[in-house]
């Protein structure tokens, strides 16, 4: 029985790695609860044959000494065993648990239909939170029993957080739990006897899409927004823009511990005489001026004065989720008449008309698709906007597929589900908001599209701007990938009824005229998919294959004359061709099927779908293998993903300013481009060559540069090692090696390492981990694969923790206070001399790259990860430069140093630099690495 005061046991164990074939448990927990009460206990630590891995002990707190006299396994399980009987047992991640219990000799008297896992049961009853971990959830809901990570203790949590699990399954809406059952894969599923018995305590309603998302849209109001090319725009005063920045006005009331910052009103004045007066504007506004408020003031005001939309576009979903959650609610409180929306491209959200597949089909074909089908379906009862981003699993991209929106399988007002869709409903929010936030990817996408997607909005605000000329290039460069083509191929030809073809021929008679054309696609598509594979994988050699997980190799007019490019391009061709074929075949197939039953309507348009998919392959493919568009750089690029490699064929747009000042800026107003990081000392010139702006009429485009709201020269020092190699030298990491050492000792943790080479970071991690722990130090290091959002709340959640990464946290990463009192940058981050792009500028540009690309890039890349470092007005802490061309007389080491926010650099000398550091910023090493 599953009521909230039934008896029911939990385990928990703790292991010294994740694979029961090699790994050993360490300790294990069992406690009985029946209600709220907590009724037997048992727990032990247990000996491994095999020492601690020191990732374990710093987990943990468990190591060899502490276990030397602990009992063997086989005794800890039988303990187990005693006090579970054949009790239900809830563990989370149950699966993990029970291989481990199973591997070791017990097995639950009822097998594997005992064990009930918490975690899939969590996903269901709390789809929005953003963490399903154990810690998580139990901190969220104020139920941690310390300390977390160790069996005896967690075992008390979740025996708690059960409870809370089964109460929010009860708060589900009508007929979610009738959804769930029905795609769990019936009785044999352990958590369908803790779901239906929750149900039939309940009102028997079945589920039903369309009412659960009706019931959370009642509410709208519809009014739209005016075109503000068409209007007649008043200007807003400037002195009452200002003035909402006073103690008394709108951003005062907003906060509680408001401090008018005078930058930040500057900016705010900036940005309204721009929109009053049409024109671009580029500000670089250091770090604390408080700039999106700056931003978004004058932007809702001159909205709301003029009944029109003002876009805002940010690089990163955490900016998008900051502005949307946090900023824009509360400013709408100061100003109730303000609307505002969030608005994401369509594969970020969920497709209820696909949904409605996978759940017709049961919700998939194996137990972890059917998990996430059960916890959508939750989720569509919770969530108004349909963000696939909000939901927290990890996704397989065939999961995500088969349930995220596509522009291509859109059958728009066709769908049954069209005046509930998430997207579209986005959409005509959209018309109706004063603000419009969106991301850089779904801007430029609109320009590509010709405004298709978004409402004519004439005046954006672009954040994150240092960002917007990669983000455009990505969009208006063209690509095919391996796994892109397919999947596209998969969904037509896949047998039975998941596939489109053989779905189509079912419904189809004998005599209808589309049959025989619907019959001759199914072998053409098997036969091109097996060209699309030979053709990925010619191109897939052509990559020099590498340790660290993505490669690029650029296509240049030599290699298409003679070599593996030539050999791969006949392939190329040949699958043109037979895409050709499928596309004129699949148009008759198309046009014959408008006379066939309603009951292909929505596959047909699905087919529909598939075509142009196919077609945007086939002139992406065309455009790599034609090679003569030279606005273009060609590239052929691989990425291990996982245990598969993705292969694609990109066509990067060579000169984005040239494609903006043309198809963009003729289409808006004013455009506002804003950054922390996006001029090189006073000049903009690199920033307004890179996104077009230098190619408008004279006057078009106002510059600011604000000096940030924080006291750097006070809160931050800068040194420069002198002594040690260059990044060329043989001695390079053996001196890194001394620096990294010496500052992490010095500082006592809580040091950041910023490196722009992964094979160098891994090395002295192995080198280093081991030496710091002996000083009381742990430092962990961002492995390849692993989620950097994880990395970063590990981070953040340990004071005293410090971390080697890559490229990810070199910008956007936020950790404020003594959890980062030092950021050491390894190397200055220049581009990657092979990289595809800058190899073309060194080609066409040959006697300017280097100083209008290539240096200023990795200045304003310095700029950033020094922006790290100061995150408030209090923290305070050290940058270390530990690149020794910086103290060796490079001629480009000052520009460097004169970018960065203080006024005065240290040059130390680097057997001083420990002593000079410690003497500044040092504490005692903890005592012990936890
Ligand atoms: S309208 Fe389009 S995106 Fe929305 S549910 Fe239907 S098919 Fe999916």
């Amino acid at each position: 029985m599953f009521g909230f005061e039934d008896e029911i046991a939990f385990v928990d164990v703790e292991t010294t790695g994740f694979d029961p074939a090699r790994h050993e448990i360490i300790e294990v927990a069992a406690v009985v609860a029946r209600g709220p009460e907590v009724v037997q206990r048992f727990s032990t630590l247990v000996k491994p044959s095999q020492p601690v891995p020191l990732e374990i002990v710093e987990l943990t707190g468990i190591d060899d000494d502490i276990l030397a006299d602990a009992p063997r396994v086989e005794e800890a399980l039988a303990g187990v065993a005693e006090i579970v009987g054949d009790r239900d047992v809830v563990a989370h991640n149950a699966s993990f648990d029970r291989a481990f219990a199973s591997a070791s000799g017990w097995e639950h008297p009822r097998g594997e239909a005992a064990w009930l896992d918490s975690l899939e049961l969590a996903r269901i009853a709390l789809p929005r939170m953003r963490s399903h971990r154990l810690v998580d959830l139990a901190r969220a809901f104020g139920l941690l029993v310390e300390p977390a990570h160790r069996a005896t203790a967690d075992v008390e949590t979740l025996a708690r957080l059960w409870r809370v699990l089964l109460g929010a399954l009860d708060d589900l809406p009508a007929g979610v739990l009738a959804g769930v059952l029905g795609v769990s894969g019936g009785p044999q599923w352990p958590l369908a006897r803790v779901v239906a018995h929750i149900a039939a305590a309940r009102p028997q309603v079945g589920l039903d899409l369309k009412r659960l998302r009706h019931e959370r849209l009642r509410k709208e109001r519809q009014c739209s927004l005016k075109d503000a090319r068409e209007a007649e725009l008043a200007p807003v005063p400037v002195d009452e823009v200002a003035a909402e920045f006073d103690d008394l006005g709108a951003v005062g009331r907003m906060y509680e511990d408001y401090e008018r910052r005078a930058e930040q009103v500057e900016m705010a004045r900036a940005v309204t005489e721009a929109l009053n007066e049409g024109r671009h504007l580029a500000v670089e506004a250091g770090t604390g001026v408080g700039k999106s408020v700056a931003y978004l003031v004058p932007a809702a005001r001159f909205a709301l004065a003029n009944d029109v939309s003002v876009g805002v576009a940010t690089k990163t979903n955490a900016l998008m989720d900051q502005l949307l959650y946090r900023e824009l609610p509360a400013l709408a409180r100061e100003m109730p008449e303000l609307r505002y929306v969030g608005l994401k491209g369509y594969e970020r959200y969920l497709c209820l008309r696909k949904l409605g597949r996978v759940l017709d089909s049961g919700g998939g074909s194996d137990a972890e698709d059917r998990a996430i089908a059960a916890m959508l379906v939750s989720w569509v009862a919770s969530t108004s906007w349909g963000d696939l981003d909000a939901v927290n699993v990890h996704w397989r991209p065939s999961a995500r597929r088969s349930v995220a929106a596509s522009a291509a399988e859109c059958t728009k007002k066709r769908c049954p589900y069209y005046a509930v869709c998430y997207v579209h409903g986005q959409r005509r929010r959209a018309r109706q908001a004063h603000v419009v936030v969106t991301n850089h990817s779904l801007l430029f996408r609109d320009v590509v599209s010709g405004n298709q997607i978004l409402p004519p909005i004439r005046h954006w605000v672009v954040d994150e701007a240092h960002g917007a000329e990669s983000e455009a290039r990505e969009q208006l460069s063209s690509a095919v990938s391996s796994s892109g083509c397919a999947a596209s191929l998969a969904t037509l030809s896949a047998r039975g009824r998941h596939g489109l073809l053989e779905s189509l021929r079912a419904r189809l008679g004998a005599d209808d005229s589309a049959r025989e054309r619907v019959e001759g696609l199914i072998p053409l598509v098997h036969e091109t998919a097996l060209i699309a594979t030979s053709f990925f994988s010619e191109i897939g050699e052509l990559v020099i294959p590498g340790a660290y997980g993505r490669e690029a190799e650029r296509i240049t007019p030599r290699d298409r004359e003679e070599g593996p490019w030539t050999r791969a391009a006949a392939v190329g061709w040949a699958l043109v061709k037979r895409l050709d074929r499928i596309i004129d075949q699949g148009r008759e197939a198309i046009t014959a099927l408008e006379e066939a039953s309603e009951e292909t309507a929505e596959l047909r348009a699905d087919l529909v779908g598939q075509l142009t998919a196919l077609a945007d392959a086939r002139e992406a493919l065309a455009l790599i293998l034609e090679g003569d568009d030279e606005r273009y750089v060609h590239v052929v690029r691989s990425e291990q993903r996982g245990q598969a490699v993705e292969v694609a064929a990109e066509s990067l747009l060579y000169d984005v300013g040239e494609a903006l000042a043309e198809r963009f800026y003729p289409e808006v107003m004013s455009v506002i481009y804003t950054s922390a990081t996006i001029a090189v000392g006073e000049d903009f010139s690199y920033f307004a060559r890179a996104v077009g702006l230098d190619r408008l009429p004279e006057g078009s485009l106002a510059t600011l540069r604000l000096a940030s709201s924080y006291d750097f020269d006070r809160q931050m020092t800068v040194y420069v090692p002198r002594g040690i190699a260059p990044p060329n030298s043989p001695r390079y990491l053996e001196d890194l090696e001394r620096v990294l050492f010496d500052v992490h000792v010095a500082m006592g943790g809580s040091v950041l390492t910023l490196f722009t080479n992964a094979q160098d970071m891994e090395t002295l991690y192995r080198r280093l981990a081991e030496r710091l722990r002996s000083e009381g130090l742990r430092l962990i290091v961002q492995s390849r694969g692993a989620s950097a959002r994880r990395i970063a709340d590990e981070f953040i959640g340990d004071e005293r923790l410090s971390l080697f990464a890559t490229k990810s946290f070199w910008e956007g990463f936020d950790a404020k206070g003594d959890t980062l009192r030092c950021v050491v940058v390894a190397r200055l981050p220049f581009a990657q001399p092979d990289d595809p792009l800058m190899e073309a500028r060194k080609e066409r540009e040959n006697r300017v790259w280097w100083e209008r690309y290539y240096l200023p890039a990795a200045i304003i890349e310095l700029k950033q990860a020094a922006g790290r470092l100061i995150r408030s007005s209090t923290d305070t802490g050290c940058l270390v430069l530990a690149d020794g061309r910086l103290s060796s007389g490079a001629h480009y080491a000052p520009r460097f140093l004169k970018a960065l926010p203080v006024s005065d650099v240290e040059l130390v000398p680097v057997e001083e630099l420990r002593e000079t550091i410690a003497a500044r910023f040092g504490r005692p090493a903890s005592s012990a690495a936890r």
